[in-house]
């Protein structure tokens, strides 16, 4: 046997797909030929292919050695096809038997030693490997992440020479089985935030119907507080929402087992550039908003952030998905996420506070709101003040209510919406929105008054019948009432002042 084939996988967003690891040893002067990779990652390939054989007492053919990596046009890191090309060169060389080897998938990159060092995007992989009935046989380290598919058979291997004496027949592996060590999900509690009732009721409705969220209020009022426990309050993650998270952080290389089954939340700085924030580079890459998948992604001090930075979220908050072009490749990644931004009112940020130290003019109020475009305030549910709290109700002993509170209701809300229409009322499409959000007499009369008096564009319209729907949902009440519209249109208000 002179020729081997082996499969492994490349990631091209959220995808892995297929590739064929073919080597082929011929007569003639030794030479060895890496085909379908790039030119700079080949000779790094090439060496620890080479280094590893040769480490593990193995014997490195001296013919001409060609491997193919196929097809030619996917996106391909080197490091992860260095086991299947070394094990390709054992078999076609006759040191390992090569009949076994279709029934696996392989991927992991060599040390100089023969050890094997983790990869990322071993999720994806492995559920790609699941549904075209092979095994994955994969580094260590990368085990735990990739059982978590279900039906995966996966062998966790910490070397070549493991790896080869399995194959081999020698020792064989037993496959990776057990569940996978995970934690409840803890997250910090929102009953630890003084004052702010205002505040956590908005929290709650965005947290039942799934809406997005501007807080406006000066620097000290907690809100980076409230933001970072309303992951806390949202519904538990589901399955496959837990999944489709972890195989995000798998494709960053980030996934941390003791994270399992809790919402993210995403922080990134201002300073931020659209790339972090959207995604990118020539192996496309998630950025914060695929990281921030099923969970939150907080951004503080909203208006600094570069106003084109901001515009390419618009594509993510309407679709849920990010396309990403570079030059002629195209990475598609998931990007459902629950937006919770946050602002001072004015560019001193004291503006209506009771120190009465803002000093700033009209002008400059106006041109610092004017930073974030109307198109993506538009498509921010709820917008809410946060004032300044006294110092008295800050020291105040009376806890506010634990998340656990929160979470139980907006659970319960949820449930009406997922039992009456599939999914959360910020999901709804203009045309659902007429059938599922059609509020009484009452409530129509007091909206058409509120349009007029606001100014609303259509969209904003759109978007106080869905938060409507959300407060008739907290309350069990199948009709969208007068009271339940008056509370939505509050939380419009920035529509009139910016
Ligand atoms: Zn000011």
């Amino acid at each position: 046997m002179s020729l081997a084939v082996l499969y492994s996988r490349a990631l091209s967003g959220m995808d892995a797909a297929l590739v064929t690891v073919e080597v082929h040893l011929a007569n003639g002067l030794p030479s060895f030929t890496i085909v379908g990779l790039p030119e700079t990652e080949v000779k790094e390939s090439k060496d620890r292919v080479r280094a590893a054989l040769q480490n593990c007492q193995f014997e490195f053919p001296a013919r001409r050695i060609t491997v193919n990596l196929a097809p030619a046009d996917l996106p391909k890191e080197s490091g992860r096809f260095d086991l299947p090309i070394a094990l390709g060169i054992l078999a076609a060389s006759g040191q390992i038997p090569a009949n076994k080897l279709n029934e696996y998938e392989f991927a992991g990159e060599l040390a100089l030693t023969g050890e094997l060092r983790p990869i990322r995007g071993a999720l994806a992989m492995t559920y790609r490997a699941v549904n075209d009935g092979r095994a994955f046989m994969l580094p260590q380290a990368n085990a735990a992440e990739a059982a978590l598919v279900e039906n995966a058979t996966v062998y966790q291997a910490s070397s070549l020479l493991q790896v080869a004496a399995h194959l081999a027949g020698r020792e064989a592996m037993t496959p990776y089985s057990g569940e996978p060590q995970t934690l409840a999900p803890h997250y910090p509690d929102m009953g630890e935030v003084k004052g702010q009732t205002q505040a956590k009721r908005a929290l709650e409705i965005a947290a039942a119907g799934g809406h997005s969220v501007l807080m406006v209020g000066p620097p000290g009022t907690g809100k980076s507080m409230l933001a970072s426990r309303f992951p806390g309050i949202l519904p538990q993650m589901t399955q496959r929402e837990a999944l489709e998270s972890a195989a995000v952080q798998s494709l960053d290389g980030s996934f941390d087992l003791s994270r399992w089954k809790t919402r993210p939340y995403r922080s990134p700085h201002h300073t931020a550039s659209g790339v972090a924030l959207v995604g990118g580079g020539s192996n496309p890459r998630p950025g914060e908003v695929s990281m921030a998948l099923h969970g939150v992604l907080f951004l503080d001090e909203l208006p600094e952030f570069d106003r084109s930075v901001l515009e390419v979220l618009r594509e993510p908050l309407e679709s849920g998905r990010i396309t990403i072009s570079r030059a002629a490749r195209r990475a598609d990644f998931p990007a459902q996420f629950q937006l919770v931004a946050a602002m001072n009112p004015c560019p001193c940020g004291y503006l209506g506070h009771y120190n009465g130290k803002c000093r700033c003019t009209p002008d400059q109020i106006s041109r610092y709101r004017s930073k974030i475009s109307g198109p993506l305030l538009d498509r921010i549910d709820i917008q809410i003040e946060v004032p300044a709290v006294p110092q008295d109700d800050l020291f105040d002993k009376a806890d506010g209510e634990p998340s656990t509170t929160l979470q139980a209701r907006v659970e319960t809300a949820r449930q009406r919406q997922l039992t009456r229409q599939d999914k959360a009322n910020a999901q709804l499409a203009v045309g659902e929105i007429d059938v599922m959000c059609a509020p009484d007499a009452q409530g129509e009369a007091l909206l058409r008054q509120a349009i007029t008096r606001l100014g609303l564009s259509a969209r904003a319209y759109h978007r106080v019948l869905k938060v409507a729907r959300t407060i008739a949902d907290l309350e069990n009440s199948p009709n969208i009432q007068s009271k339940h519209i008056a509370e939505a249109v509050q939380y419009r208000r920035m529509d009139k002042q910016i």
